[in-house]
């Protein structure tokens, strides 16, 4: 019996990709226009990553009406915004403003009650909001911010002509990123290649991985086909050691993974914990107060 040679490249077995995923219009907060890729019926969770949402406006009808308060618990809320600007409010009295190419990875734990306004009232307003699991371990853990203006976040730039972006995790070439000390030990890359070349990047192994296509078509290059996404898609990848990337022209994308923690999840609106017992308790927190509330 003969084995095909999966490791053909000095880099182990490339990730194929598994589905596209185009996303679904849908509109949340007090009436935001998105799409929505993770917790979506094409895709309900992809473990440890529980939704992921895209925004992408310049008519303020869209998403001036942006999130008022609403709690959180037993995850993290990750906030990154290529255009526009977001204010950040929360019942810890913590506040920010989240910039053009700034980013928020909130860790909600225990809860919070916060209100997420854009602080535009024309303009362009395009970003993403990811939601990470927490182990059952950290789920009650106190709430945490970790925030970074744009000119705080490390870019590497390569012999192949890409920007790496690098918001969480460390790159192939050991440039770690800005956010630090996250249960699912995730990458966050926003990268940029040239036309013409092919880029790699390692991912570990056993861990969640996806693109999101900013500017496409991108052909990625798995061990056994090369699939074509396009632009606003979503592809979760497959099983490998790494990803490889060309494009015609130039392209951009997020590379996202992290560590799956295979645990029950039982969750509703915006509380995710492991049992419905636990969910329960989360109402029954809130609405007690425990949460606390936003200082006006
Ligand atoms: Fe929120």
């Amino acid at each position: 019996m003969s084995q095909p040679n999966l490791v053909e490249s000095p880099f182990g077995i490339a990730r194929d990709v598994l589905k596209v995923i185009e996303g679904h219009e849908t509109s949340d907060g007090a009436g935001v226009s998105l799409t929505r890729y993770i917790a979506s019926p094409e895709l309900d969770m992809f473990d440890p990553f529980l939704l992921l949402d895209a925004f992408r406006s310049d008519d303020p009808d869209d998403y001036i009406a942006g999130f008022p308060p609403h709690p959180h618990r037993g995850f993290e809320t990750v906030t990154y915004l290529l255009e526009g600007n977001m204010r950040h409010k929360d019942s810890t009295g913590h506040e920010g403003l989240i910039r053009s190419g700034g980013v928020q990875w909130m860790t909600a734990g225990s809860g919070i009650e916060h209100s997420e306004m854009p602080e535009q009232e024309k303009g362009l307003l395009y970003g993403f909001q990811l939601w990470v699991n927490l182990p059952a371990a950290q789920k009650m853990t106190a709430p945490r911010y970790q925030e970074f203006e744009p000119e705080e976040i490390p870019v590497e730039k390569r012999a192949d002509g890409s920007e790496v972006k690098v918001i969480a995790g460390t790159t192939i070439a050991g440039t770690s990123g800005a956010v630090t000390d996250i249960a699912a030990a995730p990458l966050y890359l926003d990268i940029t290649i040239a036309g013409d070349s092919h880029f790699h990047e390692v991912i570990p192994q056993g861990h969640s991985a996806f693109i999101y296509v900013i500017k496409g078509p991108l052909y990625i290059h798995g061990e056994h086909k090369t699939t074509v996404v396009p632009t606003d898609a979503m592809a979760l990848l497959d099983s490998g050691e790494r990803l490889e990337v060309s494009s015609d022209e130039i392209g951009r994308f997020l590379l996202i993974s992290g560590r799956p923690f295979n645990e029950p999840v039982a969750r509703y609106g915006p509380f995710v914990m492991n049992t419905e017992e636990e969910i329960q308790q989360a109402f029954i927190d809130y609405r007690a107060g425990h949460f606390g509330q936003i200082a006006e």
